[in-house]
């Protein structure tokens, strides 16, 4: 290396401190994430690229259960996906229930304005789920929406919908289904055949522990055949293009971020060594288990109603007089970067992030932590 004291410049730049994450992403990475992903670039045109993008579309394929569907992958966030389902499989000027239980659900809903679609809006107050009975009385007082949004995962209030639940009404109503699970992929199970998903994204920085910059979705052949029909789907989001390079060249129509792809195939192979999707959901459910037991043995509460916890982020409750952004200062201080609360309720929570790299250790370190930050500050220190 001829100019080794570059990384070390950057390095002060990126991390003047050594911090731990309980980020609400992105999160910390598995090492062998990293070290797939500092490789030497190849060409996105080459053989090698095309076996790189074919595998991993084909593990995260079946990973979700999806087999009806198309996995896409390209370089964009999340929300680039979210914008391409309005713009794919929703007529200009049509109408689309965007169902919301808080900051991710509004996006959703400002999505749909934006791109000239018209939002019908289904929203719970922040810590609620949607249940399915509210979300068939909406679809029969509204069918003539074209299609369904929901958020798997409410990374603001640290819900989880019942997706089973929702999609099943969703398809006794014949609508189309577009799941953000951004913050639940990789984390709550998903099964796009079974259980009839139009259209689910997600991001690579939250539970599958990749660098950002890279979105994945599972695309249904109902959205393809709507698409065909659907005017001004603008370039770089043609769903129809992007699946035109997939199926003739296994690739993307602009450059796709290599490292990412390369990072979220050694994931993938991680899970398969750890034993599987099934084992690899389970150390989820059981962090996250972990995770609020630690917060309810401080005496703090959850913000999310019982029964519908997220495995991805816990929303705590800051003890009375003291501001959630006030524990996040101080745990920061103390080395450890949870997240602060967002949206409505960002003033009286604090979040712990449970995706990416985390250990056992690194958990108990964190409760040692809070305990004594919580107690600091309540004694008004
Ligand atoms: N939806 C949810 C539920 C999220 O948590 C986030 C990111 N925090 C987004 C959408 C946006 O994702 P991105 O920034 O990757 O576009």
């Amino acid at each position: 290396m001829k100019y080794p004291d570059v990384i070390d410049e950057v390095r002060r730049i990126m991390w003047p401190k050594p911090l731990k994450l309980f980020t609400a992403g992105p999160v910390a990475c598995f090492p062998e994430v990293l070290e797939v992903m500092s490789l030497q670039m190849l060409s996105h045109r080459s053989d090698e690229y095309r076996a790189l993008h074919k595998d991993t579309v084909l593990r995260l394929a079946d990973f979700l259960e999806a087999k009806e569907s198309t996995v896409l992958l390209i370089p964009a966030s999340g929300t680039g996906f979210m914008e391409a389902s309005i713009r794919n499989a929703v007529t200009p000027g049509g109408k689309v229930l965007v169902t919301i239980i808080g900051a991710f659900g509004k996006r959703y809903r400002e999505v749909v304005e934006s791109n000239g679609r018209v939002p019908i809006v289904l929203e719970k107050p922040p810590g609620e789920p949607v249940l399915p009975e509210e979300l068939d009385e909406a679809l029969k007082k509204n069918p003539d929406v074209e299609a369904v949004t929901i958020t798997y995962n409410e990374t603001s209030t640290g819900v989880l919908n019942p997706l089973p639940e929702l999609a099943k009404v969703v398809k006794e109503h014949d609508k189309l289904l577009f799941v953000d699970a951004v913050s639940a992929m990789g984390a709550a199970d998903i099964k796009v055949d079974e259980w009839g998903i139009d259209l689910v994204f997600a991001s690579s920085q939250k539970a599958f522990g990749v660098p950002p910059g890279l979105a994945m979705a599972a695309v249904s052949p109902a959205v393809f055949e709507k698409a065909e029909k659907i005017p001004g789907r603008g370039w770089y989001f043609d769903l129809l293009k992007i699946k035109k390079y997939l199926d003739s060249q296994w690739s993307t129509p602009s450059t796709p971020p290599i490292p990412q792809i390369a990072g979220l195939n050694a994931v993938l192979r991680i899970i398969e060594k750890m034993g599987g999707k099934e084992a690899w959901l389970r150390m989820y459910a059981e962090r996250a288990e972990k995770i609020r037991r630690g917060v309810r043995d401080l005496g703090l509460e959850l913000f999310a109603r019982e029964g519908y916890y997220s495995p991805t982020i816990t929303v705590v409750k800051a003890p009375e007089g003291v501001r959630g952004v006030d524990v996040y200062k101080a745990m920061r201080n103390r080395g450890f970067e949870i997240a602060k609360g967002y949206g409505p309720v960002k003033e009286y929570t604090f979040r712990i992030g449970h995706m990416g790299y985390i250990t056992d250790e690194d958990i108990e370190e964190l409760f040692i932590n809070l305990r004594e930050v919580i107690e600091e500050l309540k004694g008004g220190k």
